[in-house]
This record gives C-alpha cells, structure tokens and sequence, in this order.
C-alpha cells in the first residue's frame, strides 16, 4: 500500500509544524480497514519528517461529506448531523483502539499531538481520554516505547463545543477551531451547498464570537488555541484573530507565507480595541 504524503510541502514553505493532519485520508486510500503497522508507518513517518516540529493529528473524521464504503455507514437523511467523526469512533472502540496504538506508538518518533474531531459534549472527551490511558496501559505491558508527552486537545467545530468551552478547556491540552463545520452548524448552512452563496457568511458575527469565546475560555485555562479551518488564512481576519488573541493559525502549506507577512506587518496593540469593537457589533453581518 502506498503510504500518503508527508510534511515535506510543509517544510518547504518553512511551517512552523502542522496543525491538522487529516488521519481521514489514510483510510479512505485504503480498501479495508488499516491495520495499526500501516497506520504506525505512515503516522512514523510524518513525525519524523518534521524534525521535532509539532505534529497534530486529528483522529478519524469521517461521515457527512467523507463517506467510506468499507464501514458500511447507513444511510442518513441527514449526515452532517449524524453518525460521523469521534461518534464513529466512540461507538466502535475497536477502530478507534487500533488508531490510538499506531499513533502512540509513532509518537517516539516525533512531537506528536492527537486532537479529537466534532465535539459537542464533556463525556465525549472523557471517554476519548480514557481509551488513550487504556492505549498506553497495554502499549507499556507490552514494553512498546512511545512518548509521555503527547497532548491530547479538540477541534471546537460545533456551537456546543464553543459554548461549553470553559468546561471543555479543564479536561484538554489545546482548542484548535474548525471554522468550517463551526460556519456550517453556526449558521444551519450546509457547506458543501453551492446555492448557499451569502448566506454562508465566515465572517458572520455569530462566528467570530464563538471563536472569540473559545479562544478567551482556553486562555483562561492555561492552554493554547488556534484556528485550523479554512478561516485562518483569510487574510482580512488576521489582524482581528491577533486581536482575539488566537496562538496560532493551521494553514495549507502554500498559505504559510504570505499569512506569516501578514502577521509581521500587524500591530496588534494599536487595531486590538476597535477590532473587537466591531466584533461586538453586527459589521460583519451582511
Ligand atoms: C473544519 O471543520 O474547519 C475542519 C478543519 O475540518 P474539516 O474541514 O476537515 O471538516
Ligand atoms: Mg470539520
């Protein structure tokens, strides 16, 4: 099987490691299930690649717009509010046990961070977290190395999430916001709807105080929040997600340079208040 790509685009355009790791993609270039070695390879790889960069990767996201033969989804009226992302794999333990193995066990290899995908409920993220302890439990029985520092942190992709924030930041190491299901279920716009058009606004304020709220709870707890949705590399937010306070933003790799311009150029101080002010308000409301 071929493996998939690493982060060598990413380091050609000087990132400063890679914030979403679509795991996805591994299974949908698969027949059948991946086994744990197959998964470990590629995770392995990745990792070390990236010299010690930061690494996070995102467990299964599928469902929705990502459907897989071999899982035998049933059909839904309404997929993007059914069975997809960390309720596939909270409801099939063994899927998910077999991915968390292969990525502790690549974590010897690198800065290995695992984010859980389309949280909406504090349960959930225990429930993740204690397959995690279980991992590492028989990953140590079995004397297979794998490193004490992996974080374990959440996309906030659902209004729920944003809005449980202050819970949700006691129990993880990170946010990392995914603006686009954030957008989508914000808004009850559904993003794969070209018709759409304006009524699916990024910009929307609705948005932006969920990922000002997000961002202000982790703060408060002491962890790190960035965004890795489409969002953060718009460019004519950056100066406002600088002002919100945001650590750090996931882009694609051709995206690194002209944002990190962007970044350089901006005095965060002197745009801080009115940005916020106008996020406050409804300027952005179309
Ligand atoms: C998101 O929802 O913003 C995100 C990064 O995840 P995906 O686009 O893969 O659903
Ligand atoms: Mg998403």
């Amino acid at each position: 099987m071929r493996l998939p790509p690493s982060g060598s685009r990413n380091l050609e355009n000087d990132g400063g490691g890679i914030g979403l790791f679509r795991s996805e993609f591994l299974y949908l270039n698969c027949d059948d299930y991946p086994t744990e070695d197959y998964q470990f390879e590629a995770y392995k790889k990745v990792l070390s690649d990236m010299g010690g960069k930061e690494v996070v990767i995102r467990t299964l996201d599928i469902g929705a717009d990502k459907m897989i033969e071999y899982f035998h989804l049933p059909h839904e009226e309404n997929p993007a509010l059914g069975n997809r992302a960390l309720r596939i794999c909270l409801n099939r333990p063994e899927i998910f046990k077999t991915q968390l193995r292969a990525l502790y066990r690549a974590s010897a290899f690198g800065r290995l961070s695992i984010m859980f995908p389309m949280v909406t409920s504090v349960w959930e993220v225990r429930e993740a977290k204690k397959m995690c302890e279980l991992v590492k439990k028989e990953l140590t029985a079995e004397g297979i190395p794998f490193s004490d520092e992996v974080d374990v942190g959440i996309m906030i992709e659902t209004p729920a999430a944003a809005i449980l924030s202050d819970r949700l930041a006691k129990e993880v190491d990170f946010f990392s916001i995914g603006t686009n299901d954030l957008t989508q279920y914000t808004l009850a716009c559904d993003r794969q709807n070209n018709d759409l058009g304006r009524f699916f606004n990024a910009h929307h304020p609705a948005v932006l105080r969920l990922i000002k709220m997000a961002c202000d709870n982790a703060h408060k707890e002491g962890i790190w929040c960035g965004i890795c949705g489409e969002l953060g590399a718009d460019l004519e937010l950056t100066e406002l997600f600088l002002s919100i306070g945001l650590d750090e933003l996931s882009v694609s790799p051709r995206a690194v340079l002209p944002l990190r311009q962007k970044v350089r150029e901006t005095q965060v101080r002197v745009v801080r208040e009115k940005l916020l002010a106008e996020l406050l308000s409804d300027k952005n409301e179309l």
